[in-house]
């Protein structure tokens, strides 16, 4: 019996380089291993979301490229959160067993508070209590993490195990499967790779808008001149060489050191290297376009197939509370 994974996203419409190398492939790679369970939580982006307009493409555009990049509804279930509102019960249930100082003490919602102090909602203190139910509402046994999310995960295992101390074995403490994210700086080559910051390149652009997009990419600040030797160990392009096009990744060090090649040159192989790479997962996108019904058709299955899990996860839980 493959034991269950968890794992939510939020609904960011087009996927980026950033979401692909860091996340997306990961979930890909554990299909085979696991019985996975891949939610858009749309619920919890509107802990910080107030305008909600492009919240429907933004899921469908995500799906999309989630089943490009080789996410397998026959696999995996594939499903969006409030679709399955087995969730929201549960986030109440559990939030009577959470002892409020547990909440307060999260360092992102305090950093939440800081960011967003115009709006802060009783979701964003509530959002480690809805991540448990994410989690425990399928039983799930693994969450694959990064380290920055291991304090999260703590918290759910620590709720958990207080609601089973309380009423009895019900979940799982689900366990952290540490994962190696790598954080891919976006094409100022300073911040994390985000579409906020617009310094992204989308997985699904044309080839043409790829190359435009890349030929912006700050490369070694101190290389003026095409005859100035590079540093290539400072250079976002030379990392991101490093995901696409490591066989020649030492030859391009060399050169740039050298001034043997220039920076237009080297992110113009960069991002051929980036089109041929995703060449694949463009032609399925394009293909899966093209049936927008098979979009919807996917996550209402996934939806089908996860709420019989949380349905039979909440009587369990509503018997075990004295509810029933
Ligand atoms: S040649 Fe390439 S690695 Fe060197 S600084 Fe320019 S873009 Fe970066």
């Amino acid at each position: 019996m493959k034991r269950r994974v968890f794992s939510g996203a939020r609904p960011t419409g087009r996927q980026h380089l950033g979401n692909y190398l860091g996340a997306i492939q990961n979930y890909v790679s554990l299909q085979d291993e696991y019985n996975c369970v891949y939610c858009i939580v749309d619920i919890h982006a509107l802990t910080s979301l107030e305008d909600t307009t492009n919240l429907q493409s933004n899921i469908h555009e995500m799906t999309l490229d989630w089943l490009a990049a080789g996410l397998d509804p026959q696999k995996s279930i594939i499903f969006v959160q409030s679709h399955v509102p087995e969730v929201m019960e549960l986030h109440t249930l559990l939030s009577m067993v959470t002892p409020l100082g547990w909440l307060l003490r999260v360092p992102t919602f305090k950093e939440k508070v800081k960011l967003q102090s115009h709006n802060v909602n009783y979701g964003l203190v509530g959002y480690p209590v809805l991540m448990t139910a994410d989690i425990v509402l399928y039983k799930a046994k693994v969450v694959p993490v990064g380290e920055d999310q291991l304090p999260h995960l703590e918290l759910a295992r620590e709720i958990a195990r207080r609601f089973n101390n309380l009423f009895g074995d019900t979940f799982p403490e689900p366990e952290a499967k540490l994962t190696s994210f790598p954080m891919v700086l976006g094409l100022d080559g300073k911040e994390k790779m985000s579409k906020q910051l617009g310094n992204d390149v989308e997985i699904a652009l044309s080839p043409e808008d790829t190359i435009k997009q890349v030929m912006t990419a700050v490369t070694d600040p101190a290389r003026q001149y095409r005859s100035d030797p590079g540093h290539p160990e400072v250079c976002n392009v030379y990392r991101l060489h490093g995901y696409f096009n490591p066989s020649q990744l030492e030859d391009i060090a060399g050169q740039c050191r050298s001034a043997k090649i220039g920076c237009v040159d080297c992110k113009m192989l960069l991002a051929v290297k980036i089109n041929s790479a995703l060449e694949p997962l463009r032609e399925r996108r394009s293909a899966f376009t093209a049936k927008p019904q098979y979009i919807k058709d996917v996550l209402a299955d996934g939806a089908k197939r996860a709420q019989a899990i949380a349905r039979e996860t909440l009587s369990e839980v509503k018997q075990k509370m004295g509810l029933i």
